[in-house]
Order: structure tokens, then C-alpha cells, then sequence
């Protein structure tokens, strides 16, 4: 790096255009750099794609001393020094996966005054070798990268990253950047009381990113849905294809690749070869399709993703907004599409129930998934939902799916009260708890083994629900849940009231819900 000058400004510019070969700075990086240059501490909220990268490299670049850039992703250094290093800047790496040779060389190289920048994992800053080597070396700045993962509030938790909060104090005069794609105001707090970052100036860009077309749509035949979905609107193009489970991402990619669609799986359980070529065949080649637990993506810089799928229901809206981001970096237009049911917010609840953590840390993962559940059930614009979430304000975009089309909702009170009859009278006649299936069973009189067996074909509610059909039934279940009006409860995802149950039941209180795209004008009319 070379010596401060008077001139950062034209400085910053000059290496942007030199070093990078771009001519100019996109929104918010030119103030973030500038000060960053000028000694200042920074937290920096900038959506995935907006070029948070630049905001510490350029800043290493200009002022004396190497950056020190504290990353997570240990599996993309490689890349990321590879890929300063072709534009000649000089950067190194110390994370778990060097031999003793390799990490010497690097840390010769930082104490001779031979690097720009020195990308670290966190976890080595806990050793203490680490900090009498960069106590021994001059630093220029120190960055944090998906600073987000401070945040116990947050998805991405990292013990280590605690363990930054002492940089300031050992380092008082080097200044300090934290960067995230995680915006919400809790998350944000977060970052900046654990890295004692009150006092830095925060840079919070908008997180609207208007060429990504969001739709979400009820999970009735998912394989069925997401091919259409690949071969009328995505035939070639490249995409991420998120999935809950290691086995279902193995499932989905094998049966893609028997439909003629090339799809690779990627999740943490595969071999780390299998992974890494998978994920490099991924960024290199153009129109392959990437199958992959939420282990994917994070840090991966692809440009043309041309669509995010999810097969599951995310588990808040910061990881969905996370996930859905890796779309159409290159500002071309994109689709995050999420297929989403019943089963997946029983799922969610039971993982939660079973989490391991304090009751405080279920609530927060409950209030998490609520507002997923609420951006899904949304009559009104998505993009105004979720700007709404990170704390903007927006008017209707015109580009999701409730803008295109919008959906209606419908009186769902008396369906609401049976199903709530229902499980009200098997738990107060008969002691019982039952799961979504038994529940619907009951309300359309079938004689199911399983309700023969138990007798419920006496129940007073015994085929009260012949207005709609099977699917129907869940979808109202599903948005019954997702409205509060139901909970599960325990291991097996048994239905049970909630405390607002009795309003619907008793103090005939409104239940209004979204008209299922699929549903047939013979329900729909009973509905009313
Ligand atoms: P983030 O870390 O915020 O997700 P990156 O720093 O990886 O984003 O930048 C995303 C992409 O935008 C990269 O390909 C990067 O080279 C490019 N980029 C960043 N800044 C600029 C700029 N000023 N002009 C043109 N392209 C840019
Ligand atoms: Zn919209």
C-alpha cells in the first residue's frame, strides 16, 4: 500500500479505474471508502451485490499497511486472494486448510511489508501466534466480513466473531469496517454493540433490488411446479435450487439430472472435493444448476444467477432475502420463486420446539419464522413486505407475484371455525391430539382406518367440512397456523389451539385468507 497523501479522493478513483478497471463507484461505496481512507470506523449495510468488497480493498490499497480482512468463508480465500492477485494486488491468506510451510511464507510476506491485504478466519485470531504476528506488522485497516455473523439474533451465528470485539482495544488507531448483507434493525444493533461500533458512521444503503421478480406459491406438486418453472421460463440459464434437508437436495438434483437438467448437489455432508468441484463446475460454467442446503452461497460472487428457487420454507426473512440475493447480481432480470405448505410450517415449528437453547432463543427463532409465514401469506405487495421488514418503506413494485396478479382474499371464518371445532372437541371429549391429516379426515367423513380406529367417525364434527376438498382443507390449516389461530405442538406436529382460537370460536372473530391460486370456483363459491 502506499503512504497517505492529501489526495485520497482522486487517490480512491484512480485505483478504482487502475487497479479494478472500473470508471466509477457504484451508490454509497465512493462516502464509505473516503472515510474508511480518512481513519474512521464504518458499519456498512449494503445488499449481496451491491460491491461491498471494494469498500475495504481500496482503502488497503491507499493507506499505508496491509488490510486485514476477517472472513468466514474460509472455502472462497483461495478465489478471492487468486482473483486480486490476476489484477496485481498483493494478497495472502492464513485459515485452517495451510500447512506450516504455507502459512510461514504468508506471514513473511505480511511482516516485510509485501501484502496489500491478508485475508484471516476468525478463529485465528484466537490464537494467540496470530496477534503477536500482527502486532509485529502495520496495519491499515481491519474489516469484517459478514459481520452479521456477531449476531446471536441473526442465522449465521459465529462464536469466533465475538472474539473481534478486542480488536479496537488492541489496535485503537487502526479503523475498523464492518460489512453485512443483514439488515434487519435487531441484527444491526446486534453488530454494533458486540463490536463496539456505536461510534463508527453507518452506511445503510437500500436493500431493494427491483430486477429480482419475487413469487411465492402453495407447494401442491413441487417436482411438477419447479420443472415448469425450469423449462418454460429458465430453459439454460443458471440457478440455485435451495432445499431443507442434505437428503431432499440429493433426491432433487438426481431426479433433475433424470429430466435432462444438469443440476449438482452441494451440502455440507458431501466429500470437501465433491463439494469444492461442484461449486467451482457452478461459478465457471455457464446455465448449470446448483441443488443446496443454505451451506451454499454465502460470499459466492456469480453474476448471472438467473433464478433462486426454494423447495422449503426459509426459516426467517433474512435468510430468504439472503438466499433469494444470490439472484441476478448483474442487475438483469431474475426470479426468486419458493413453493411453500403445510408440512413445511409443521416442519419449522417441530425444529423449533426440538431446538436445542433456551426458551428466549425458540421465541426469537418463532418470531423469525412468523414473519417468513407473513410474508408468504401476504395479500399485498411482497417487495413493499420485505423493504418493510429491513425498515424502508416502498410503494407497490409492480414486479412480484402479488403485484402481477393480485390475489384475493376470501371469508374463511366458518371453515376456520370447524377446524378449530374439530380439534377443540377431540382434545375436550376425548383427550386427544391429532395431526393435520386426522383433523381433515374428520372434517370430510372418511372412514380412514386410522379414524375408524379411534372412533372419531362418532364426533359430532364428523364430515361437517364436504364444501371443500383435501387440499383445500390444508391450505386453510396451513394459513391457520401461519395466522396464529393454530398451533403444533411436540414431536409428532400435533394441532393445538392457541389463546386467539377462542376469538374465532367464540367471539366470532373474522378470519380472512388468501384465495389459493388452484382453487376450484366450486369451493371458492361455497367459501363465501
Ligand atoms: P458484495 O460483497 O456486496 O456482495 P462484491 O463486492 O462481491 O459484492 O461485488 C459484486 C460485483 O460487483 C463484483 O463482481 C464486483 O467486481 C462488482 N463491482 C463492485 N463495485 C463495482 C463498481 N464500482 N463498478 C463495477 N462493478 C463493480
Ligand atoms: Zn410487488
Amino acid at each position: 500500500a502506499t503512504p497517505d497523501t492529501g489526495t485520497k479522493v482522486t487517490e480512491a478513483s484512480r485505483v478504482l479505474a487502475r487497479v479494478f478497471g472500473y470508471d466509477s463507484f457504484r451508490t454509497g461505496q465512493q462516502d464509505v471508502i473516503e472515510h474508511v481512507i480518512d481513519g474512521g470506523d464504518a458499519l456498512v449495510l449494503m445488499p449481496t451485490g451491491g460491491g461491498k468488497s471494494l469498500c475495504y480493498q481500496i482503502p488497503s490499497l491507499v493507506r499505508a499497511g496491509v488490510g486485514v480482512v476477517v472472513s468466514p468463508l474460509i472455502a472462497l480465500m483461495q478465489d478471492q486472494v487468486d482473483a486480486l492477485n490476476a489484477v496485481g494486488v498483493r494478497a495472502g491468506f492464513l485459515n485452517s486448510t495451510q500447512d506450516f510451510d504455507q502459512r510461514r511464507t504468508v506471514e513473511a510476506a505480511f511482516l516485510q511489508g509485501e501484502l496489500d491485504l491478508l485475508y484471516l478466519a476468525p478463529e485465528r485470531l484466537r490464537v494467540e501466534s496470530t496477534i503477536r504476528l500482527l502486532e509485529r506488522g502495520k496495519i491499515a485497516l481491519f474489516a469484517i466480513d459478514e459481520a452479521h455473523c456477531v449476531a446471536q439474533w441473526g442465522h449465521d451465528f459465529r462464536p469466533d466473531y465475538l472474539a473481534l470485539s478486542t480488536l479496537h482495544e488492541r489496535w485503537p488507531d487502526v479503523p475498523r469496517i464492518a460489512l453485512t448483507a443483514t439488515a434487519t434493525r435487531a441484527t444491526h444493533r446486534e453488530i454494533s454493540t458486540r463490536l463496539g461500533l456505536e461510534d463508527a458512521r453507518h452506511f445503510v444503503a437500500s436493500f431493494d433490488r427491483p430486477n429480482i421478480q419475487y413469487r411465492i406459491v402453495p407447494k401442491n406438486d413441487p417436482k411438477r411446479q419447479l420443472l415448469k418453472l425450469l423449462r418454460e421460463e429458465h430453459d439454460g440459464d443458471a440457478g440455485i435450487i435451495y432445499c431443507l434437508s442434505r437428503a431432499s437436495v440429493e433426491k432433487t438434483a438426481a431426479w433433475l439430472v433424470e429430466q435432462g437438467i444438469e443440476a449438482l448437489p452441494y451440502h455440507a455432508g458431501l466429500d470437501a472435493r465433491i463439494r469444492a468441484a461442484n461449486q467451482s463446475r457452478f461459478l465457471r460454467e455457464d446455465g448449470l444448476i446448483i441443488v443446496a442446503t443454505i451451506a451454499f452461497g454465502m460470499g459466492i460472487d456469480k453474476p448471472d444467477v438467473r433464478f433462486v428457487a426454494h423447495l422449503d420454507l426459509p426459516k426467517s426473512v433474512e435468510g430468504y432475502y439472503q438466499e433469494t440475493g444470490r439472484a441476478g447480481r448483474d442487475g438483469l432480470p431474475s426470479t426468486a420463486w419458493l413453493a411453500y405448505g403445510l408440512a413445511d410450517v409443521v416442519q419449522q415449528r417441530r425444529l423449533i420446539d426440538t431446538s436445542e437453547g433456551d426458551d428466549g432463543h425458540r421465541r426469537r427463532l418463532g418470531q423469525h419464522l412468523d414473519a417468513m409465514l407473513a410474508l408468504c401469506e401476504t395479500v399485498e405487495c411482497r417487495r413493499v413486505q420485505l423493504l418493510n421488514y429491513f425498515g424502508e418503506t416502498g410503494t407497490a413494485c409492480g414486479n412480484c407475484d402479488t403485484c402481477l396478479v393480485p390475489p384475493e382474499s376470501w371469508d374463511a371464518t366458518i371453515p376456520a371455525q370447524k377446524v378449530l371445532s374439530v380439534i377443540h372437541r377431540l382434545w375436550n371429549e376425548r383427550g386427544q391430539r391429532f395431526g393435520a391429516g386426522q383433523i381433515v379426515d374428520i372434517l370430510l367423513g372418511k372412514q380412514s382406518p386410522k379414524v375408524v380406529q379411534h372412533g372419531h367417525d362418532s364426533l359430532k364434527s364428523f364430515g361437517v367440512g364436504t364444501e371443500l376438498r383435501d387440499v383445500e382443507w390444508r391450505g386453510v390449516i396451513r394459513q391457520l397456523l401461519a395466522q396464529g389461530l393454530l398451533a403444533v405442538e411436540s414431536d409428532y406436529g400435533v394441532l393445538a389451539l392457541t389463546p386467539a382460537s377462542a376469538e374465532v370460536l367464540y367471539q366470532r372473530r373474522e378470519v380472512r385468507m388468501r384465495r389459493e391460486p388452484e382453487r376450484p370456483a366450486k369451493a371458492a363459491k361455497t367459501a363465501k
